[in-house]
């Protein structure tokens, strides 16, 4: 009895669409890793590994389920349809922040290293609130989703958004800052970006990313850019102020314009002018429908947020901690 203070009970919320072919894998990866944790006395055992259907088409669920009923370390929580990642791995946290001291978010596939747990769990005991995961490298990425990601980043930087390069949703989060984090009302959720602006105590830590060992991405191209897109107009203002500044800078050069055709039509030079009426024409209405679609999507943004719906409804909940509760 070498320590008496009660340990902390730690959730591994996982976030899984259509993930039939890896979550066996998954679950007893896992398992061997929060067995080992639990043995070393680093966590409760009353800790969970909290999987999230996010209203998946195949067998998802049922494999949930089948795991719970046979190990009450598996727990599960049932979205009433797909809401996206996002969203999914919000509902996972928010609801573990009911029964956990810390959490930690992470993929179905494993790609992120779960061995770098012992160094989350390292800074949480150090006192930090929140710890990001960083990979050190992506060479198992496709050379196609390193460049994008490294646009992404980049561009979210110079937008001015804080944002972590390479790290993506694995991360440690204390229940007070889930607290915190709760307290963000807005629907389009960007939690890379958000978590970020909650402040408290933090580090990195930072792992191999490998490759995903069964299944395919979720996350084609399409959805990679409105992540893209949702994640900068989530954050940023900037896009419209650089349309303004645009905007004016073609003013400038349409009044320098109308002189020089004053002064030309004063000395007599009337000139055919098609070409370089057609050239400007297309110019200036490219760039006004551009300003148009930008204002567009914040204006589409703060209709979804005036709205205010909810971004999950919860289907059923499975927790051996609950059902011990109500015996
Ligand atoms: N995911 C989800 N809802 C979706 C899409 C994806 O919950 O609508 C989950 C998915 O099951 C996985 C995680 O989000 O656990 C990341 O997806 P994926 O591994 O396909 O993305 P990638 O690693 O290719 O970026
Ligand atoms: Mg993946």
């Amino acid at each position: 009895m070498e320590n008496t203070k009660s340990k902390d009970i730690l959730y591994i919320v996982v976030p899984c669409y259509n993930e039939e072919p890896v979550l066996g894998e998954t679950s007893s990866r896992l398992k061997v890793k929060m067995t080992a944790l639990i043995e070393a006395g680093r966590i409760s055992d009353k800790s969970r590994v909290l999987f999230v259907d996010d209203g998946s088409r195949d067998k998802t669920w049922e494999i949930i389920e089948g795991l719970h009923s046979s190990d009450s370390l598996f727990a599960g929580l049932k979205l009433s349809r797909n809401k996206g990642h996002q969203n999914a791995l919000l509902a996972g946290l928010m609801t573990a922040k009911e029964r956990a001291d810390v959490t930690v978010s992470m993929d179905a596939d494993l790609q992120d290293d779960i061995n770098a747990l012992d160094s989350f769990l390292d800074k949480y005991e150090d006192g930090c609130d929140i710890v990001y995961g960083v990979r050190s490298s992506r060479k198992k990425d496709t050379a196609f989703k390193r460049g994008t990601a490294n646009m992404f980043y980049n561009l979210m930087r110079l937008l001015g958004v804080d944002i972590i390069n390479n790290h993506a949703d694995y991360r440690l989060i204390s229940k007070r800052a889930l607290e915190a984090l709760s307290e963000y009302k807005e629907v389009n959720i960007f939690l890379r970006g958000i978590v970020r602006q909650i402040g408290f105590k933090s580090d990195v830590v930072y792992y191999e990313r490998s490759e995903r060992f069964a299944g395919e991405s979720k996350y084609p191209l399409k959805k990679m850019l409105s992540f893209a897109f949702d994640g900068i107009t989530s954050f940023s203002v900037k896009p419209i102020r650089m349309v303004t500044v645009v905007g004016f800078l073609v003013f400038l050069v349409s009044l320098g314009f109308i002189i020089y055709a004053i002064v030309q039509g004063l000395l007599g030079h009337s000139e055919a002018g098609w070409s370089s009426l057609f050239c400007s024409l297309w110019f200036l209405s490219g760039i006004q429908i551009m300003a148009i679609g930008i204002v567009g999507e914040y204006i589409g943004k703060i209709y979804t947020e005036v709205k205010a719906r909810p971004k999950y409804i919860i289907d059923k909940y499975i927790d051996q901690t609950d059902e011990n509760e109500k015996n």
